[in-house]
């Protein structure tokens, strides 16, 4: 199919399309060349893929309140009555849609992931979903651990698995109805993320904050509230996972920009305001996130000061095949791959590999070494 068709598909004009092409990146998936948005342009979302003539529209960017009192009726109130709260999973997003008789598993920003692509269809048959909806565009968030993207554990969740919070139109980009889209995913046995409840947008926020509360006991990311059609869309997060984010990220200090550290403190500033916190309750949520940012960074301090290396290890397990095309996938992306385990159960290899983070690495050496900062 020529590109004339994919301006319709995208329901843009032919010089809008063709300014669009300009920023669409190419690649390879098993012989098929696809191209794919990586950074939305022209009001098309990130991550829309152009593959064998067909379109895979970029899940939408879900904006944040750092107030719940506030934001919930700010984004709702003028658009619906009630809102619908499921649960915020802490995983990787990924896209499945049928091309060409093949499922494929989308990442975030358009790339086919062949990793996700051959466990997504060993973890759930959508076999029978998109023979009844061809255009079905099943959005999920892939959790647990053994992900070679991701390090966030769930106590019931052994390994990799999928959780579907989303059902949109491939093309178009439409939600269906939270409601259409929870019985749909219940009738094709599909997992989904949890429901809490709806609620009255007026009154939402005190439920929300309760619902929160209990996730930040257990260590869970948040809450996506939605408008009953499923057009609109807010998230909101716990401190354990501003905490969790924050360790993770000063583990790796010179590799992860300051924008993601520093809007993970200006979150907690809001919460422990917006919660109206005790002098002592505050203290207390100051010495948690003090302990996440300082202990993780004397960790690798002290790990580069004993020669070791640090970076991002993760453990994938999948069929031995898998594991060699993920491999090949992630060193095509430019990655330093150090295989560190690799061992075989069951017939599956189960491989330990860390993705190398030069900058913290080199400069944490430096400085150990004693070099100077102009600061
Ligand atoms: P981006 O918004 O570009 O994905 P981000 O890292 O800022 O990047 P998050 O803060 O994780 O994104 O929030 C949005 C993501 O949350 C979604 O892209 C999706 O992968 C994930 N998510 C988890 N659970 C849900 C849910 N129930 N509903 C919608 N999205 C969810
Ligand atoms: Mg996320």
């Amino acid at each position: 199919m020529d590109d004339t068709e994919y301006h319709r598909l995208l329901g843009m004009g032919e010089s809008a399309f063709e300014t669009l092409e300009e920023h669409l990146e190419r690649r390879n998936y098993e012989g098929r060349t696809y191209r794919h948005l990586s950074d939305a342009r022209h009001g098309v979302e990130r991550g829309t893929a152009l593959i064998a003539g067909e379109v895979v529209r970029g899940f939408p960017k879900i904006s944040r309140t750092l107030v719940l009192a506030e934001g919930i009726p700010t984004r709702f109130a003028d658009r619906c009555d009630r809102i619908a709260v499921e649960e915020k999973l802490n995983g990787y997003n990924v896209r499945a849609a049928r091309i060409d008789g093949d499922v494929l598993a989308f990442s975030r920003s358009g790339i086919v992931c062949p990793f996700t692509t051959r466990v997504l269809d060993r973890l759930v048959d959508l076999e029978a979903l998109f023979e009844a909806y061809p255009r079905a565009m099943v959005c999920g968030e892939m959790i647990g651990p053994e992900n070679p993207y991701t390090a966030h554990d769930y106590p019931d969740v052994d390994s990799l698995t999928f959780r579907a919070f989303d059902w949109r139109d491939r093309v178009s980009g439409d939600p269906l109805a939270v409601e259409q889209r929870r019985e749909r995913y219940d009738r094709f046995e599909v997992p989904q993320t949890r429901l809490f409840g709806t609620y009255a947008v007026g009154d939402a926020a005190d439920d929300v904050r309760s619902i929160v509360d209990d996730l930040d006991a257990d260590g869970r990311e948040g809450v996506v509230m939605k408008s009953p059609d499923g057009t609109e869309q807010l998230k909101y997060t716990t401190s354990a996972s501003n905490r969790g984010d924050l360790a993770y990220a000063f583990s790796l200090p010179f590799d992860y920009g300051k924008p993601f550290m520093f809007r993970r403190l200006i979150r907690e500033g809001f919460q422990t305001v917006e919660w109206d916190e005790s002098d002592d309750v505050a203290r207390d949520r100051a010495h948690e996130l003090g302990e996440a940012i300082l202990l993780s960074m004397r960790e690798t301090i002290r790990t580069v000061a004993d020669g070791d290396a640090v970076g991002e290890r993760h453990t994938v397990r999948a069929s031995p095949e898998t594991v060699d095309v993920l491999l090949e996938h992630l060193r095509g992306q430019g990655l330093q791959i150090e295989i560190e385990a690799d061992r075989r159960e069951d017939g599956d290899r189960v491989c330990t590999f860390c993705k190398r983070t030069q900058s913290t690495n080199d400069r944490t050496e430096n400085y150990l070494e004693g070099h100077i900062v102009r600061e």
